[in-house]
């Protein structure tokens, strides 16, 4: 079938077939604005867009896609860097309208949210109790990051996000709509847990369990000097990682913002902006103490104050504060998941070397980009999310106590050769942080992906797509690929 005979097909269904489901393909007047990938660099025509705000709903789309032999592709909060949740010749399964918390039990502290539920408003919900879970920092994402792992502020107290999952509703391929926790379908549960994107089947609802919040926790920045001090610094953060209250989160944000006004003429640019982030899950007065501590240990540092009285937020100020770029840009992404042993001296002094070999100037781009933003960003992975072995549910990443991201975000498509090359140079000194990948941030370029996100659960993931997906129908480039010979 060629592509104007599926939206001839597309838009008849709508009209005759199906009088339930809102299908929007090629030939309806909203397919074209009605998704903006989050990384516009990359293109996707689904045959059709199809948002289902009930599980009736859900399986009609199914079904329908099976009736004119479509995969499907399942977006929820649509943050894949790779676009993975909108994928080309599917029917775009739009989770958006699965936005309903429900089920919430005060006592035993446990919540269902759908999984187009976005972070936003599971903490606005669940902070109105004093309760929260360890999620995403982003207020837009939503469930998909509960299915790869999830890790925000809370989780060096709490684990990952995958950890507090207690039940999970996926409807399947063959329409069957099933419920998986610790006693029913265990197997699946285990997958789903970490590879829940992989392909196994449209997660419905997901049940949490929600951990007490102070009234007030403490949160601060330290504002460092990237030319003088970038490697010692980073060095220090590491170090004092390595043995610090397993309640303190850490991360570390290296940023270099083109200057708005004058690079669309060719003006100078602003320094690199470079940042620590802290957090302590307890009295703000202990945060402080901690706080203190690791400013006496860093050089160059800056802060308008350690003081508790200062630095208390709700955990609702907090997680809010995460990055909700208003703008939808054009990026390239590369990362690692690592222990902290990695940073060696020569390994952080390659990390200044790539991140810097970007064009010093607006000059330098093929068009001038006013919005072009490089970052370096480490997040601590340490703490309560390496207390289960690897195997304990399919997020294998146990051993590992940073990640680490490169991205460059921009608009003008003139620039994609510039920064595809400067993407390169980041990739070439990945290996010094050995093969592991966070599967929240895909990678469509690794040839070993399923080593660098699964580890040694990978076959045990084939394994449980093989007995609830037999036909590999939820399939995409990267999905968990059947082994036929087992
Ligand atoms: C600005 C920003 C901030 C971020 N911050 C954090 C952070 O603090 N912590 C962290 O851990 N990660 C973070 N991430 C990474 C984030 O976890 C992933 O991008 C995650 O996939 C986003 O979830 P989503 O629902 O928006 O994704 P989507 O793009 O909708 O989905 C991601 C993948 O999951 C699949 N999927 C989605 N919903 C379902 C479903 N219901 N059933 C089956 N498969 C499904 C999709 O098909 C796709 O393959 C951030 C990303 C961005 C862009």
């Amino acid at each position: 079938m060629n592509t104007a005979e599926c939206s001839n097909t597309i838009n008849n269904s709508t009209i005759n077939s199906n009088d339930d489901l809102d299908i929007i393909g090629k030939g309806d007047q909203r397919y074209n604005n009605y998704f903006q990938n989050y990384n516009s660099r990359i293109h996707r025509e689904p045959v059709c867009y199809i948002r289902p705000t009930d599980v009736h709903q859900l399986t009609e789309t199914l079904q329908y896609a099976q009736s004119i032999n479509k995969g499907v592709s399942i977006r929820s909060g649509g943050h894949s860097a790779t676009v993975y949740s909108v994928l080309d010749d599917t029917v775009n399964i739009d989770l958006s309208g699965f936005n309903q918390i429900h089920s919430f039990d005060p006592v035993c502290k446990t919540v269902v949210a759908q999984t187009g539920v976005s972070w936003k408003q599971f903490y606005t919900f669940t902070t109105a109790h004093s309760l929260a879970v360890p999620a995403g920092g982003c207020p837009s994402v939503c469930g998909g990051l509960s299915l790869a792992g999830g890790s925000n502020f809370l989780a060096p107290t709490f684990g990952y996000t995958v950890d507090s999952i207690l039940e999970m509703t996926v409807l399947l391929a063959n329409g069957s709509i099933v419920t998986c926790n610790d006693t029913v379908n265990q197997d699946l549960f285990w997958a789903l847990r970490g590879a829940g994107h992989g392909g196994y089947g449209v997660v419905v609802d997901i049940k949490y369990q929600l951990y007490d919040m102070p009234p007030l926790l403490y949160f601060n920045t330290i504002e460092l000097d990237y030319e003088s001090s970038f490697e010692e610094n980073l060095r220090r953060l590491v170090d004092y990682s390595k043995t610090m209250d397993t309640n303190i989160h850490l991360s570390l944000d290296v940023r270099k913002l083109y200057d708005r006004k004058s690079a669309t003429t060719g003006g100078l640019h602003d320094p690199v902006l470079m940042k620590i982030t802290f957090f302590y899950f307890g009295p703000p007065s202990e945060g402080e103490t901690h706080c203190t501590a690791l400013y006496n240990t860093l050089v160059n540092a800056k802060v308008k104050s350690l003081a508790a009285s200062d630095c208390s937020k709700t955990f609702l100020q907090i997680s809010l504060l995460g990055p909700d770029p208003d703008l939808i840009r054009r990026s390239y992404t590369k990362s690692r998941i690592t222990h902290s042993s990695n940073f060696t001296t020569a390994a952080i002094a390659d990390i200044k070397r790539v991140f810097s070999a970007f064009p010093p100037t607006s000059d330098h781009m093929t068009k001038k980009d006013p919005l072009t933003n490089f970052s370096f960003s480490m997040y601590y992975h340490g703490g309560q999310m390496n207390k289960y072995a690897s195997d304990f549910n399919s997020y294998y990443h146990r051993h590992d106590d940073w990640a680490f991201t490169f991205i460059v975000t921009y608009l003008e498509s003139a620039n994609d050769a510039l920064f595809s090359q400067w993407k390169d140079n980041v990739t070439s000194i990945l290996d010094d942080f050995g093969p592991f990948i966070y599967q929240n941030y895909p990678d469509n370029e690794d040839p070993n992906w399923e080593y660098a996100y699964y580890g040694a659960n990978y076959p045990r993931l084939q394994e449980i797509k093989l007995k609830y997906d037999p036909n590999n129908y939820f399939n995409y480039p990267q999905s968990i690929r059947i082994n036929h010979n087992k």
